[in-house]
């Protein structure tokens, strides 16, 4: 039976139905099969009204899916003959605007709206200007660059858009179609890279993921990029977050190597001022060029002691981790007639059960369900 082991106000039963993915990593959302009461947080963690885990973390950023659609199909995130959900099954732009609310009255302070790709939905002016109502949040979105114009660029910023990363893992035409699999072309990106320079949309940021034996080779040509445009790029490890499911360990071209390969031609300096939240170790040209360049390790230097982040999925689950076998249903608590303050219970708690760290590197490592495209990257 359904139970909230705690004397406080539980939240109705129903709206935790259909909750979670089970620990057995079988994917259940949207049936009434894998029902799993969440945990309360203790009763001063909830009456402080912010997100804080067991670990002593705080959450301050949180990242908003707003489409699982794509119109690449990267090599790394998604197969081609993957399945997306129907519109009415993802989270409205009122849906968002609410929650981003919420999340903005328990301390976050950051919101990236990020997909799937987030510019292929019809209303990301209206999602835009729906969490701008939040005050004093910065608004960051992730795109791969496709299809960005001057005019829609200039529409997102007036609508509140802060800045923008645009994700670019090859500089070469020919490996540029076999990575994304998709007709756009590096000069598509590169000039949707001026038009955000342009617009004011900064500081912009590129982000890299080199897959071993498809574009290990290009670190020292995407740090041109930083160089040229005097911005800053970063080089994610892969993740086992591919919906082919076919990552290992092999094909990890790790944050050490990278910058081994960038360091025999441009040597960098660590800027050392990162901020202690931030994924990313950034280092500067030590020949004062400008630009940075930065490393995102979660697989050989995972970061997960200074997470600050919570992600909340296109059809409206909350995902602890970016890992978690785990998510659970808000959706259920915005469709069903949940008040603000019992959202704010549910992701305060969702908060909490929060893991230490993931185990990308144990042999017991399960690999999540969903890929990255689903979960918000
Ligand atoms: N479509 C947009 C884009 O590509 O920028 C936003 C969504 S995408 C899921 C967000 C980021 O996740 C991108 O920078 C992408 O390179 C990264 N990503 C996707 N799959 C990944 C994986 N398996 N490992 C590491 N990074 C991944
Ligand atoms: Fe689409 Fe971004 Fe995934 Fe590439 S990484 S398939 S652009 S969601």
């Amino acid at each position: 039976m359904l139970r909230i082991s705690s004397p406080r106000t539980p939240l109705p039963l129903k709206l935790f139905k259909a909750s979670a993915i089970d620990t057995q990593n079988t994917l259940r959302v949207r049936t009434n099969s894998a029902i799993e009461p969440l945990p309360c947080a203790p009763e001063a963690i909830r009456a402080a009204r912010r997100m804080m885990d067991s670990h002593g973390r705080t959450i301050l950023d949180l990242r908003i899916s707003i489409t699982d659609r794509c119109n690449f199909r990267c090599v790394y995130c998604m197969e081609p003959d993957v399945q997306f959900q129907p519109p009415e099954a993802l989270l409205s732009p009122e849906e968002i605007a609410r929650l981003a609310k919420v999340a903005g009255s328990l301390g976050v302070r950051k919101i990236r709206i990020t997909g799937g790709e987030p510019t292929l939905h019809p209303k990301l002016e209206e999602i835009i200007a729906g969490i701008r109502q939040t005050p004093d949040i910065e608004i960051a979105m992730i795109t791969n660059g496709s299809l960005l114009t001057r005019e829609k660029l200039a529409r997102w910023k007036r609508a509140g858009l802060d800045r923008i990363t645009i994700s670019i893992d090859s500089v070469r035409s020919d490996r540029f179609s076999k990575v994304t699999r998709s007709t756009t072309t590096p000069d598509d990106v590169l000039s949707g890279i001026e038009m955000c320079i342009a617009e004011g949309l900064t500081p912009l940021k590129l982000n890299a993921v080199l897959v071993r034996d498809v574009n290990d080779d290009e670190a020292v040509q995407l740090t041109g990029l930083a160089r040229r445009f005097g911005l800053e790029m970063r080089f994610i490890e892969y993740m086992p977050l591919d919906s082919a499911h076919a990552w290992d360990a092999t094909k990890v071209v790790s944050a050490r190597e990278t910058r081994e390969a960038i360091e025999a031609i441009f040597p960098l300096t660590p800027t050392n001022t990162d901020d202690p939240h931030s994924t990313a170790r950034t280092y500067r040209f030590t020949d004062g060029s400008p630009g940075h360049i930065g490393f995102i390790a979660p697989v050989s230097e995972p970061f997960c002691g200074q997470c600050s982040r919570l992600r909340l999925t296109a059809d409206g689950n909350v995902r602890p981790c970016l890992f978690s076998t785990k998510e659970w249903s808000v959706m259920h608590l915005l469709r069903g007639g949940a008040s603000d303050n019992e959202i704010a219970d549910f992701l305060i708690d969702v908060t909490w059960t929060k893991l230490a760290g993931h185990n990308i590197s144990a042999p017991t490592f399960v690999q999540p369900q969903r890929p990255m495209s689903a979960v918000g990257g």
